[in-house]
């Protein structure tokens, strides 16, 4: 596995992929693997000829009072799970790298941020959609992995691709979870012992949803009650928020049809975890 530091470099390795005729998968990180990164990287190395991983905790999407100092960073820790899947290359610039002094060009994508996380953050997907953007310049992949986890940034993604016409295709993965529920995520380091457990209500609670709408409700207000008295039945977890939407526009539902949303943010501690599932309501 090469690692590159700069922009250039990843350039110089990427043009002698091409003219070999080999396809490039690409999986964006912020590091700090788990097996959700891993199982995009697998993916992208099954689909493609190389696989190129970026690892950049992206100060751009983060709030001031946010957790960008202390996101957990352990690169060779991350190298060595990176080499160990066959990842070919792994681009891991400095903020200096990605940002120069001088830096003002942002990409907003307006409709589909402005519920849930959008938000919850005000400025995030201002600064995943301008990362996303770069990185895909540098690295000019023919497929790019993104989770279901952070169903909203996938939609982000998927708009900002399709309206700037970026010459790549999005490709949707699964969420990778724990065996009790809990969606994998690096801020699960976060959680103290008691915290981890009483995190695994979250996933409970959309699975209650879900199983509601798949058992025949289909009242959006009342399925979103049904997962906050779930949630509220742990007393460690604070609800951010419970929402039902249209899985599409991520606009909310009242009466539920066609494919559905169930996502949520919740503090756990000094954890702030996000999850989802989606439903396809049955036809009468
Ligand atoms: P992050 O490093 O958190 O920015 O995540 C990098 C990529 O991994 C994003 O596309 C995430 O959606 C994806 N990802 C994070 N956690 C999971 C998970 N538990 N299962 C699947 N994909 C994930």
């Amino acid at each position: 596995m090469q690692v590159a530091k700069t922009v250039r470099e990843v350039r110089a390795w990427t043009k002698i992929a091409r003219e070999d005729g080999k396809t490039i998968g690409f999986v964006p990180t912020m590091g700090y693997f788990h097996e959700g990164h891993l199982s995009l990287m697998r993916r992208a190395k099954t689909e493609c000829d190389l696989c190129v991983v970026s690892l950049f905790v992206n100060p751009t999407q983060f709030g001031p009072h946010e957790d960008y100092q202390r996101y957990p960073r352990d690169f060779a820790r991350d190298a060595a799970m990176a080499e160990s899947v066959g990842v070919d290359l792994l681009f891991a610039p400095e903020v200096e790298e990605m940002y120069p002094p001088g830096y003002q060009t942002y990409v907003e994508v307006t409709e589909v941020t402005r519920r849930l996380e959008g938000a919850a953050r005000p400025g995030h997907f201002r600064g995943v959609a301008t990362v996303c953007a770069k990185l895909f310049n540098i690295v000019q992949a023919d497929r790019a992995y993104f989770g279901k986890k952070d169903y909203q940034q996938l939609k982000v993604i998927q708009r900002l691709v399709r309206d700037l016409n970026l010459p790549v295709e999005i490709v949707p993965c699964e969420t990778v979870r724990e065996p009790d529920g809990l969606a994998m995520s690096s801020r699960n380091v976060y959680l103290k012992p008691e915290e981890r457990q009483a995190a695994t209500v979250l996933y409970r609670a959309l699975c209650a949803g879900r199983d509601a709408i798949l058992a025949g409700e289909r009242d959006g207000a009342k399925v979103q009650r049904l997962i906050e008295q779930v949630i509220a039945t742990e007393p460690l977890v604070q609800p951010e928020y419970v929402d039902v939407a249209n899985a599409e526009s991520l606009e909310p539902l009242e009466a539920l049809q066609g494919e559905v949303l169930l996502s949520l943010a919740a503090r756990v501690g000094i954890a702030r975890l996000i999850d989802n599932v989606t439903v396809v309501v049955p036809e009468e």
